[in-house]
């Protein structure tokens, strides 16, 4: 990270950083996740036409591990492109999602991420330059 990214977002918060983070990153799974019209749900593993995509619509970035403080919030094994109703409805269909994860991305991975939230469950505080970093990442 260079001193001129850091100074670029020298005017926002870490609440506001946070925010911005957590926008670009939902974006990027959301274009990951789609072909531009049809997305297939983690969960549900339905494939369904995109209905409203800047508004959010009926495709979501659904997170696997919920916690928002951590940082599988950012982790882009534990979010993929998910249903309104899977996501909204049925609390993020957990079973189910458990199920499409291993089938992504294999049972290790999704046992690393279990391990990843058992870690960050001790205690964690976003700090600016990692949140600048995820923007930088992600904002493409
Ligand atoms: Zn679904």
């Amino acid at each position: 990270m260079t001193v001129k990214e850091i100074q670029k977002y020298s005017k926002y918060s870490v609440p506001e950083l946070l925010k911005i983070a957590v926008r670009k990153f939902n974006s990027f799974i959301r274009k990951r996740d789609c072909d531009g019209e049809f997305f297939t749900c983690i969960s549900c593993q339905r494939t369904l036409r995109i209905v409203n995509y800047a508004r959010g619509g009926n495709y979501h970035a659904g997170h696997y591990y919920p916690s928002t403080e951590s940082l599988l919030r950012f982790n882009e094994i534990n979010v993929n492109g998910q249903c309104g109703q899977c996501n909204t409805h049925k609390h993020g269909n957990q079973i189910e999602y458990r199920k499409g994860l291993i089938k992504k991305y294999g049972i290790e991975e999704v046992e690393r991420l279990d391990l990843l939230d058992a870690q960050y469950k001790r205690g964690f505080k976003w700090d600016r330059f990692t949140l600048i970093e995820i923007i930088e990442k992600y904002k493409k």
